[in-house]
């Protein structure tokens, strides 16, 4: 069953219950509290908690939670505008947009980069 994992497919879907900092590593976009998405530079991961970089020089120290806000803004693709100084691109916003979050299906993003043939 690797269907949707190779990135072929045009809807991709992952679990409502990823972890937030891999689903942020992946997507690479960060929903601010206004509603602004932002083009995520880099995550640097201290403990249980990340520290954002945004493409506009921004940073936001996160905790590892799938319940918080940006992990429900993400999942639920509440936001209003994707920043202008970040210049996400096209394809990046498309492909965020045919995510699909289901509770009983997809990618929890934990073995996808590192699963030995079994
Ligand atoms: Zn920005």
């Amino acid at each position: 069953m690797n269907s949707g994992e190779n990135g072929k497919t045009a809807g991709r879907f992952y679990r409502k219950r990823v972890e937030l900092f891999r689903l942020l590593d992946r997507i690479k976009l960060w929903p601010s509290r206004k509603g602004i998405l932002h083009g995520i530079r880099s995550v640097e991961t201290i403990g249980g908690a990340a520290r954002i970089t945004t493409h506009c020089n921004k940073t936001f120290l996160v905790r590892n939670s799938r319940n918080s806000r940006a992990a429900r803004q993400l999942r639920n693709k509440m936001f209003v505008k994707p920043c202008e100084a970040c210049r996400i691109p096209g394809w990046k916003l498309e492909k965020y947009s045919a995510t699909l979050f289901r509770r009983r299906f997809g990618s929890f993003l934990t073995t996808s980069n590192a699963m030995p043939q079994a």
